[in-house]
């Protein structure tokens, strides 16, 4: 899609710290992390949100989060534990409406979150 940040970061036309990929799905490094792994998983199709995504494609969905689990291992976070967060909406701190995948973790993680 035009002017979509992330569908640009599929094509290469903005760099991306690529850590994984698949036919489906593209998992890179957050630009501002926020936990000393953060990375961002995304299907290459644009879709806008999380229901946009589950209702249009859900096998795609499932490789969104096949991809997640992936990554966590992968950055040896899975124990003590690693949060996977879609911010959905802009009351909910979605700031780019390209559906995606925070995968957070290497410190502690509080709950309930901000
Ligand atoms: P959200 O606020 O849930 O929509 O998440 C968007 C995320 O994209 C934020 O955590 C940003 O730091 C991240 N981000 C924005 N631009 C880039 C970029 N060029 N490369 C990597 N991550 C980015
Ligand atoms: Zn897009």
């Amino acid at each position: 899609m035009a002017d979509c940040l992330f569908c640009k970061m599929v094509t290469g036309d903005v760099p991306a710290t690529v850590v994984r990929d698949s036919d489906g799905a593209v998992a890179f490094r957050d630009i501002n992390p926020q936990a000393p792994t953060h990375v961002l998983v995304i299907p290459r199709e644009h879709y806008t949100d999380l229901a946009d995504l589950t209702r249009s494609d859900p096998v795609l969905l499932g490789e969104v989060l096949d991809t997640a689990v992936r990554v966590a291992e992968d950055e040896g976070i899975v124990d003590p534990g690693y949060r996977v967060v879609f911010n959905s909406g802009a009351g909910a701190g979605q700031t780019v409406f390209h559906v995606h995948a925070h995968v957070l973790g290497g410190r502690g993680l509080s709950w309930p979150p901000g």
